[in-house]
């Protein structure tokens, strides 16, 4: 018998989905709280001043919570009183940048760029010398000091 080829369900749904795909949200389910995931994976954004990372000032990087590669730092975080993280710049090709038309608003999310977890969205009312703020979800990052 053909035994040796058959897949079992969830492999025959891997192939027949996208390999990447399936593999990626499986993965980010383990690794994220369901609150995280609902941001970063599905972009939900999290309640103005919830997150740890609105009134937090420590000096260091904040790193995409999923891939773990470095966004912001915070020489680029200020104060913006909206009740999410807010920076007026983002370390360099470190962020992809989409049209979002959702909720009758011309807004452009902002995503990681290794991995395309959702971040927030970038706004023109920000400080010089960049004028933008970066309007970010506490969840979509993990802060890492520098000392
Ligand atoms: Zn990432």
């Amino acid at each position: 018998m053909c035994n040796g080829l058959q897949l079992t369900e969830k492999q025959s749904l891997l192939i027949h989905s996208g390999f990447d795909i399936v593999m990626n949200d499986e993965y980010y389910k383990n690794k994220l709280s369901d609150d995280a995931y609902n941001v970063c994976r599905r972009a939900a954004t999290e309640q103005p001043f919830s997150g740890i990372y609105n009134d937090h000032w420590q000096t260091g990087k904040y790193l995409c919570v999923c891939c773990e590669v470095p966004i912001f730092t915070s020489k680029a975080k200020f104060e913006s009183g909206c009740g999410w993280p807010s920076f007026y710049e983002a370390i360099e090709h470190s962020i992809r940048y989409l049209p979002d038309k959702s909720h009758n608003m011309q807004r452009i999310e902002i995503q990681c760029k290794n991995c395309q977890s959702h971040v927030g969205h970038v706004f023109n009312d920000g400080p010089q010398p960049t004028g933008k703020r970066y309007c970010v979800n506490s969840l979509s990052l993990f802060f890492l000091p520098s000392y």
